[in-house]
């Protein structure tokens, strides 16, 4: 059995969490984040953009979204576009075909069992082809304005483990071990600030330690090398993808 994690330092989630609610301020959002502003936070556009965007950079998401909502922006209208037609939209996203399916079928589905309207609880929203948790909290935060979820990605569950808030294995630990590390305030921002932190600073590989400005609160915990700080992080930054 694993050992648990330490505990925390007292007041070291929040202090972290406030000093990068002001470093990212200028970095460049997650497209996710900048579709779900754009649209108002339209339930149906956020879900669909959150399945476009797994394991793709964000600009091609951004793009790719775009391509598909100029054509159809509701679930009936994806529903009627052929699956070939919604490939030819999304493409390049990584395993666009699959997501062309898991888009038309979604659309079938919130139409022929929720009238048309993206439902609004976890367990009806995993049961929508190719939607998994990280997909129905983002969906649940932003366009329900959920208080009440954590969504992890790759980013989150690789930084919360360097920073030792917790020590898991996956993306699903991490969510239910933040649920109990994190203060309830802090739970819908999560995302935002460490996917942010994860695609300019705290980078899969070779993370920027020594520009980073958590640095003095975080234990680096299982970094083994660190890229190299010539001048301020976020101007030499090389944004990645939702992951
Ligand atoms: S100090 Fe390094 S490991 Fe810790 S958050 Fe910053 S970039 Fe990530």
């Amino acid at each position: 059995m694993r050992k648990p994690p330490p505990a925390v330092p007292r007041g070291r989630i929040p202090a972290v969490m406030r000093r990068l609610a002001r470093e990212i301020d200028g970095l460049e959002e997650p497209a996710v984040e900048k579709i779900a502003q754009d649209q108002k936070e339209d339930p149906f556009q956020v879900l669909i953009a959150t399945l476009l965007s797994a394991q793709t950079k964000d600009a091609v998401t951004h793009a790719a979204s775009t391509r598909l909502f100029r054509v159809a922006r509701t679930p009936k209208s994806m529903a009627k576009l052929r699956v070939r037609d919604i490939e030819r939209l999304i493409y390049p996203v990584s395993f666009y075909r699959t997501k062309a399916v898991h888009a038309k079928q979604t659309c079938e589905q919130i139409l022929a069992r929720y009238r048309g309207v993206v439902p609004s609880t976890m367990e009806e929203l995993l049961t929508l082809p190719g939607v998994g948790r990280k997909t129905a909290n983002l969906v649940l935060i932003l366009a329900h304005r959920s208080a009440d979820n954590i969504c992890v990605d790759t980013h989150v569950h690789r930084i919360s483990n360097r920073l030792g808030w917790v020590r898991t294995r996956t993306p699903e630990e991490t969510e239910h071990a933040l649920y109990a590390a994190a203060n309830r305030k802090w739970w819908p921002i999560i995302n935002l600030y460490l996917v942010t932190w994860g695609q300019n600073v705290c980078r899969p590989v070779h993370p920027l330690c020594g520009g980073c400005a958590i640095a003095d609160l975080c234990p680096k915990l299982g970094v083994v090398k660190v890229g190299r700080v010539s001048r301020r992080p976020d101007l030499q930054a090389r944004p990645s993808g939702r992951t």
